[in-house]
């Protein structure tokens, strides 16, 4: 469970293949009562103790620099640094795949010959492809996972 801050770490998280959520607005006693089972992460020390004392497991993360936030998270919860890319990075669900050629017509033309991995959200609709700019997300999660 994620603040809603925290966008671009839930975006990464997702990735991973993670299930998480974003609250839409700060955390509040009743998203704690509710979500018991969840991990909070916050960017607000002042919920610590709110969190400590639920018996809520919990991470404080730096409010600004996302790369610290997601090593931070990584490091603390162990979590596997595989880029499942299984989850839709805009709302979490699961993604399934989809046939290239059905989707032709979403994907700008220069990208279209070399992407691959066609996944479509079933709930939100985006569209998702693993091309060029995969490389780029090995790279970046490489960069991130020396921050910490
Ligand atoms: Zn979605």
């Amino acid at each position: 469970m994620l603040e809603n801050n925290l966008s671009k770490l839930a975006k990464w998280l997702r990735f991973l293949g993670h299930d998480v959520k974003v609250l839409e607005r700060e955390i509040n006693p009743r998203d704690l009562s509710k979500n018991q089972d969840r991990v909070f992460i916050t960017t607000s020390k002042r919920w610590e103790h709110t969190l400590k004392k639920a018996g809520i497991r919990y991470l404080v993360v730096p409010r600004h620099d996302w790369e610290l936030q997601l090593c931070m998270v990584i490091r603390h919860f162990n979590l596997r640094t595989e880029l499942i890319l299984d989850r839709c990075a805009y709302c979490g669900a699961k993604l399934s795949p989809v046939e290239k050629e059905k989707v032709r017509e979403r994907v700008p033309p220069r990208a279209y010959d070399t992407a691959y991995d066609f996944m479509l959200c079933p709930e939100c609709g985006a569209l998702f492809w693993k091309g060029t700019h995969y490389e780029g997300m090995v790279r970046m999660l490489e960069k991130v996972l020396g921050r910490c």
